[in-house]
């Protein structure tokens, strides 16, 4: 796929951005004052949003409804209220939404034409799926209120990083073109939302590009296009990173959106040193497009005003901070089109007790991101061992700044070993020490006979999403 063509715009598409903007630009100033007032204000932000959503879903969602029937007839607290999880709401998915109109039938029609994505469903809903890599796919729906609250939160946190003039400033001298670079073949939500807003919106120039196209092709049309804006997934933009080393790739964007994956530190820091450009890292979800945001000391601060997060462990019960948790729930005070309330988001995360250097209100989280396969392998004696990826991840992470990696399972007792790096003799001394270290960990763990073999292959995203998992259990890929 060669990408999608710039946007062509109507009358009621510049009207109804003109409404949209007046919305964002509200929410951009309601935002900024809460977090400016401090944490209490945030704290009650959010508690008064809660009481709203919650009484939403009690009136106009027949599922809740069923699910909170036995609790008291009065405000509840989110403690006392059920986990939810995927499953539950798309087994429930008609009766789960606020809004009578919106059934799974019609979701699917709308999502089997491809040509739809980022329109509105029924005329003012937008609609996107997951991929389904970890399970069943999710199908979200919510309403241009919803997303007018993400595309204010990036706002507030482009204007704190002071990085909207200097963008402005390109746009007026380079026409300021904007790239995505992502999975583009289905209604994935980083595509979708941005189909939103180049329909909706008289942005200059804005194309998204293919995750699945070959590297040198892909740097080919991101010269030729000179992005001042660039939006993609951390494993993508890494490799990117090193094309613009080697000076194959030639862009100078004034600023770098990640997202869609864990971003670590090294990786920042080198993507950003490559283009010279601040990179903004957004945790977000198909079930909530914006969680958190890095600030510029790399701390990951949670939009705290919208969004409730609790690190619980495998029974969800808290996890306290500083300790990574086995999942944490999320509560999505934006949406209340299909509301999203203490959701097992699937997520490893660690909150942190400490204030951010930065003086921001928002609580800070590291977010391990996305669930990877656990490996199960057989030892000497027949038994079997299981590992954690989070284990395996964090030892590779030790070993070696080799960046993106993957780990996979090829048999009973073997691993395979794919990273990147600057050039091939880094490539060569990374995949050493990340075998060397794997070996000992392994023997540590009674798997001294498992191989960890160098694999040539560079790291592979997952064929649907595009994305990277580090971890993946017998992959024939
Ligand atoms: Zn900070």
């Amino acid at each position: 796929m060669s990408g999608f063509p710039a946007q062509r715009f109507t009358g009621g598409d510049v009207m109804r951005a003109a409404v949209d903007a007046i919305a964002v630009a509200s929410k951009v100033a309601e935002i900024s004052w809460t977090r400016t007032a401090g944490r209490d204000a945030v704290r009650m932000a959010a508690s008064g949003r809660f009481a709203e959503i919650v009484r939403i879903a009690r009136a106009r969602s027949p599922y809740y409804r069923r699910l909170w029937r036995a609790l008291p007839d009065r405000p509840l607290s989110l403690r006392e209220l059920p986990v939810v999880t995927k499953r539950d709401l798309m087994a429930n998915f008609d009766d789960w939404a606020t809004e009578r109109q919106i059934d799974r039938r019609g979701v699917e029609r709308f999502l089997a034409d491809r040509s739809h994505i980022g329109a509105d469903y029924l005329g003012r809903f937008v609609v996107w799926k997951s991929s389904g890599s970890s399970g069943e796919p999710g199908i979200y729906v919510q309403d241009r209120d919803a997303l007018s609250t993400y595309d204010a939160l990036l706002i507030v946190q482009l204007l704190s990083l002071q990085v909207v003039a200097r963008y402005a400033w390109s746009l007026a001298a380079n026409g300021g073109r904007a790239a995505l670079v992502a999975a583009t073949g289905d209604h994935f939500a980083s595509i979708a939302s941005w189909q939103r807003v180049c329909r909706g919106m008289p942005w200059p120039s804005a194309r998204a590009f293919s995750v699945m196209e070959p590297l040198p092709a892909l740097v080919e049309k991101l010269n030729r296009f000179a992005p001042s804006f660039l939006a993609s997934y951390p494993t993508t933009l890494a490799a990117l990173a090193g094309e613009q080393r080697s000076r194959r790739l030639r862009i100078s964007p004034t600023c770098i959106w990640s997202g869609g994956e864990h971003l670590s530190d090294p990786a920042r820091e080198s993507i950003e040193a490559a283009f010279r450009a601040i990179v903004i890292n957004e945790y977000g979800a198909s079930e909530c497009m914006s969680i958190a945001f890095s600030c510029p000391r790399g701390a990951l601060h949670v939009n705290a005003d919208w969004v409730m997060l609790e690190p619980v462990d495998r029974d969800y019960r808290p996890t306290p901070p500083g300790e990574r948790s086995h999942t944490v729930l999320l509560t999505n005070l934006a949406n209340r089109v299909q509301p999203i309330i203490r959701y097992d988001l699937g997520d490893s995360i660690t909150a942190s007790e400490r204030a951010c250097r930065c003086g921001s209100a928002l609580p800070v989280i590291r977010a391990e991101g996305r669930r990877d396969d656990v490996l199960v392998l057989k030892a000497h004696d027949g038994s079997i061992v299981r590992l954690s990826p989070l284990a395996l991840t964090t030892v590779v992470e030790d070993a070696t700044t080799c960046h993106p990696f993957q780990l996979l399972q090829t048999a009973p007792d073997c691993i395979a070993v794919r990273l990147c790096a600057r050039d091939p003799r880094s490539r060569r001394e990374g995949l050493r020490s990340a075998t060397r270290a794997l070996h000992a960990y392994l023997a540590h763990q009674s798997l001294g006979n498992v191989r960890v073999v160098a694999d040539d292959t560079p790291p592979l995203p997952d064929a649907r999403s595009g994305k990277l998992r580090e971890v993946v259990y017998h992959s024939s890929s």
